[in-house]
């Protein structure tokens, strides 16, 4: 089979959606947000994502609203070898095309199952058979291969790309073989280039307000991308291949510059990553003692490989008991200043620096709620302490959201305290999680 595409400009992308389990919100579309991403990463704007049920009159339409939008259309889902699985048929009657079927696709169909010494059902033919002039786009984790073809929406000519729906396979048949070719088509004139900053402790429209401004339209493209608590900052630059890296040089210092304060990574570094790594290069150990956050911090901690490194121990001390005789918090303490406070927070953090003979002994005590709040002390007041041998430093916070928010949110902070103490910032500056807190609170800093 051949494709009849000749260089062609793609500025523009609409992306499909197919398949029942979306459209009754069994499933997110993950495949969309993935695919708006990397579009957005090599320069072509997404104009819509458009999700659509199994039922071809929905499909055709979607069809014809993608085509006319986007210079390419890229669909996943429906490629399955079920009745149910459309995609394919709906697109060779829109647009006019018969289908084909293509005996090496069909050959590596009975491969696979041969290969696992299972009998393959005949429906799955269906998956070798392709609308005509479209070319084939291996699959090399599954049996569905994916293609695209060159048709004409209501704006002229449109590549479409169509994909399985199955998130793993669609990722590799992007990366292998859809991005290297939009990547050709999108001109080697203008080469795409980004960074992307990862930052904690304001909101997402705290830093558009910081950003304000900082980057002309034409000059480089702005994104934000929110996964509570962390929001990640893109700067895409186009330019000609000698002159892309130093232009991206010069516009991500200046946003950088901008926003430095809450900054904590780069790429796609997580910020138990990065206090991982600063730790170690700072060669402190750390253990931890855990009320409210139940172990979240040490498994956060401990997911990034090579912890073992830096990381003693980490004890969830949940109970007033626990946190007496596990850590020697004073009967006193717990009495006059309760569980959930600053003077808990702080014996506990050096409770388990000595227990651990770590360099460093980080707690967390707090509300989580949704019960258990007071008047003094409502849901969400948190109080984190980070022993070293140079003190103790201790922060009351009030943090707002349901129950797994507050968690979450108090292991960051918390690990963002590491982070800082690991570069010798100051670890509980009141502007840390400001975009979190419901009243900020300057609590005392030992
Ligand atoms: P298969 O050969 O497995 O049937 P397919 O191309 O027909 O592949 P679907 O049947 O539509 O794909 O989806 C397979 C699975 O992939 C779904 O059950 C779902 O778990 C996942 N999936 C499909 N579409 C999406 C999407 N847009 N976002 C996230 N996951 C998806």
């Amino acid at each position: 089979m051949s494709d009849a595409a000749s260089a062609m400009a793609v500025e523009s992308a609409a992306i499909v959606s197919c398949g029942d389990e979306l459209t009754t919100g069994r499933i997110a579309d993950t495949n969309a947000a993935f695919l708006a991403d990397e579009l957005s990463g090599i320069g072509v704007a997404v104009k819509a994502t458009i999700v659509v049920g199994d039922d071809p009159p929905g499909i055709g339409w979607a069809w014809r609203q993608a085509v006319s939008l986007g210079d390419v259309v890229i669909a996943t889902g429906g490629l399955g070898p079920t009745a149910d699985d459309l995609t394919t048929e709906t697109l060779a009657a829109v647009f006019g095309r018969t289908l084909v079927f293509d005996e090496p696709a069909a050959a590596h169909i009975r491969s696979i199952f041969a290969a696992s010494g299972r009998a393959m059902p005949s429906n799955n033919l269906k998956q070798a058979t392709f609308p005509d002039g479209a070319t084939i786009i291996p699959n090399p984790l599954g049996t569905a291969p994916g293609y695209r073809l060159r048709v004409e929406g209501a704006r002229g000519p449109c590549h479409v790309v169509v994909l399985p729906g199955v998130p793993r396979e669609m990722k590799r048949m992007w990366a292998d073989t859809v991005k290297p070719w939009l990547r050709e088509l999108t001109g080697a004139e203008r080469v795409f280039a980004s960074r992307t900053f990862q930052t904690f402790g304001l909101t997402e429209s705290g830093l558009d307000e910081r950003l304000r401004g900082v980057v002309e339209a034409d000059e480089a493209r702005l994104s934000f991308r929110a996964s509570f608590p962390e929001i990640s900052v893109r700067v895409t630059v186009a330019a000609a291949p000698p002159e892309v890296a130093r232009r991206l040089e010069t516009v991500a210092a200046r946003v950088r510059a901008r926003i430095v304060d809450v900054v904590y990574g780069e790429g796609s570094e997580t910020m138990e990553a990065v206090a991982g790594r600063l730790l170690t290069e700072a060669q402190l150990t750390l253990a931890v003692a855990e009320s409210c956050t139940g172990g979240l911090i040490g498994h956060r901690l401990t997911n990034v490989p090579g912890s073992s490194r830096y990381f003693r121990e980490g004890l969830v001390c949940y109970s007033n008991d626990a946190k007496r005789d596990l850590l020697g918090v004073s009967p006193a303490t717990l009495e006059l200043t309760g569980a959930v406070s600053e003077e808990t927070a702080r014996e506990m953090a050096v409770g388990v620096r000595r227990v651990a003979g770590s360099d460093l002994g980080l707690a967390t005590t707090g509300i989580a709620g949704p019960d258990g709040g007071t008047a003094e002390k409502p849901v969400g007041t948190v109080c984190i302490a980070l022993a070293s041998n140079g003190g103790v430093a201790s922060r009351r916070y009030q943090l707002w959201g349901t129950r797994d928010w507050v968690k979450l949110l108090t292991s960051q902070i918390a690990l963002d305290w590491v982070r800082r103490h690991a570069i010798g910032l100051p670890v509980a500056a009141s502007e840390i999680a400001g975009g979190w807190e419901r009243t900020p609170r300057h609590g005392a800093a030992g």
